[in-house]
């Protein structure tokens, strides 16, 4: 990128609301069910209906925007959005236009050098979606109108963006946001989460923004960053060879790594907004908005910073495990049902959970909500390291086990007969044979080397098959070498 030249990003990011039924009808939202079947008169716009508001859609945008910082509007209308898709069978969009529900907010963002920036949200509306077109290139393009109505909300960020890392950021934030508010599951494959870019750049120093271009089709936070930073370079180097950027809106294309220009850009004015006859005015009174206030969860910030002062854990930890809901949540799940809560035990669910339960669902790319192990079970196994019943080491095979059986991790013990040996008598006597078999080992300690103590170590906990208590064998093997 050429110094003398500086972006400005603004994003609009789409985010499905996780309600039961749609947003003006009773039809489900469940997403994968087979095509058009979560359908009916009212989503699908026939002749005479009458659209009915979800309570829930604005509940769920209240939290939203208050999270967020956004002044809640007493009074807010829908409008129509009118535009011709094949998957729109109405028409038109139920939308929010000149009075949506939430203004003039702002988010927080951690940025790449540690300091942290403020992004302005200009507005969060509620829309509802429109459908899908399959494109078989075998049968022919097919409509699947299940998604149709479904709820959503736009937030609209204010163009404070200046790198495609603190897009990145600003993206996770606000996923991190909507999935702790448990407002929207926050996948970006399943189209959950959707993000337009618009972006321009200026020299330095400049205060009027550039003419800008919209790039949209991402599906991954990456993409985002990736398309914003080709669009970057292809403006710059469009400027200094004299040209000039047309206001655009383009297509990501990630196989080929570019942005195809779809089509001239829209104006509002094209899609001909007006009132929407059908609904009434959303009017929001202090009392709700209070009681949302109250219903909000810890955020990420505070949760963190609970981790550090009360558990006692390094910031590292807690930055990880406050990262998504999910995880903390499981994190704390454990917390709860250690019998011994001392600080070396909840270190260690700390370990175990940002290690061994993060790598499996990393590995086999499933959510948490299907972890084999549930957090009582790991909160046993780590009580049983602690009360010294088992070895970390037995504790790593009895985990593998709890992964398939799905069993208690007392009963993995017990059957497979891993109880740590501390019985010291029957300690001694296995080392009494090493000792014996190893005199010539046992001489060269005796002398002065005092690296052959590990050795000895080593091949006691080899013949009792890792289940000597380490502690236990270090003092016996300490007290017989001493001896002539
Ligand atoms: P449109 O009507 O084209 O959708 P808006 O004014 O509603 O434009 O803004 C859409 C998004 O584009 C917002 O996130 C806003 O911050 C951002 N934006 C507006 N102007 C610019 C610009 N010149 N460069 C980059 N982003 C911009
Ligand atoms: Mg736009
Ligand atoms: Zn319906």
């Amino acid at each position: 990128m050429s110094s003398s030249f500086e972006p400005v990003i603004g994003l609009e990011v789409h985010a499905q609301l996780k309600t039961a039924s749609k947003a003006f009808c009773s039809c489900s939202t469940k997403f994968g069910d087979s095509p058009n079947s979560n359908v009916c008169p009212k989503c699908l716009g026939m002749p005479g209906v009458l659209p009915v508001l979800n309570k829930q859609v604005v509940e769920f945008t209240i939290r939203m925007g208050l999270a967020t910082h956004c002044t809640i509007a007493p009074r807010s209308t829908f409008a129509r959005k009118n535009y011709f898709y094949p998957d729109l069978p109405k028409g038109y969009q139920i939308s929010q236009y000149d009075e949506p529900i939430c203004e003039k907010g702002w988010v927080e963002v951690d940025l790449q050098d540690g300091k942290r920036k403020k992004i302005g949200i200009t507005r969060i509306h509620m829309e509802e979606d429109a459908g899908k077109s399959i494109h078989d290139l075998d049968i022919d393009t097919l409509v699947d109108l299940n998604r149709c109505g479904v709820p959503l909300i736009e937030i609209v960020s204010e163009p404070d963006i200046r790198t495609p890392n603190e897009a990145y950021q600003y993206l996770h934030k606000i996923r991190q946001i909507v999935t702790y508010l448990g407002i929207c599951d926050g996948n970006m494959e399943e189209g959950s989460l959707r993000c337009d870019a618009n972006v321009s750049v200026r020299k330095v120093g400049e205060e009027k923004f550039g003419t800008k271009t919209e790039v949209k089709n991402m599906n991954s936070f990456r993409f985002v960053e990736k398309a914003l930073q080709y669009e970057i370079d292809r403006q710059i180097a469009l400027i200094e060879s004299g040209g000039r950027v047309v206001q655009e809106t383009l297509l990501w294309d990630s196989n080929k790594g570019a942005a195809i220009p779809m089509r001239s850009k829209e104006e509002a004015h094209d899609y001909r907004y007006f009132p929407e006859p059908d609904l009434v005015p959303v009017v929001v009174d202090k009392v709700w908005i209070a009681s949302a206030e109250k219903g909000l969860p810890e955020f990420p910030t505070e949760r963190r910073d609970r981790y550090v002062k009360e558990l006692k854990l390094p910031k590292y930890d807690a930055d990880i495990l406050t990262a998504e809901k999910e995880i903390a949540d499981y994190f704390e799940g454990v917390v709860d049902h250690l019998a011994s809560k001392n600080d070396e035990a909840v270190k260690m669910a700390s370990n175990w959970t940002m290690g061994d339960v993060m790598r499996v669902i990393n590995e086999r790319h499933i959510p948490l909500s299907e972890f084999p192990i549930a957090p009582p079970h790991l909160s046993e196994l780590i009580d049983l390291i602690v009360k010294g019943t088992i070895s970390g080491k037995i504790a790593k095979d009895v985990y593998e086990d709890m992964l398939s059986s799905r069993e208690k991790p007392s009963a993995i013990v017990e059957k497979k007969g891993l109880l740590q040996i501390s019985d010291t008598s029957a300690i001694e006597k296995i080392v009494d044979e090493i000792l014996a078999k190893n005199a010539g080992e046992v001489e060269k300690y005796r002398a002065g080397k005092q690296q052959v103590f590990g050795f000895f170590v080593g091949e006691t906990m080899k013949a009792t098959k890792g289940k000597a208590n380490p502690k236990v064998v270090n003092e016996i093997l300490r007290r017989k070498l001493k001896m002539e």
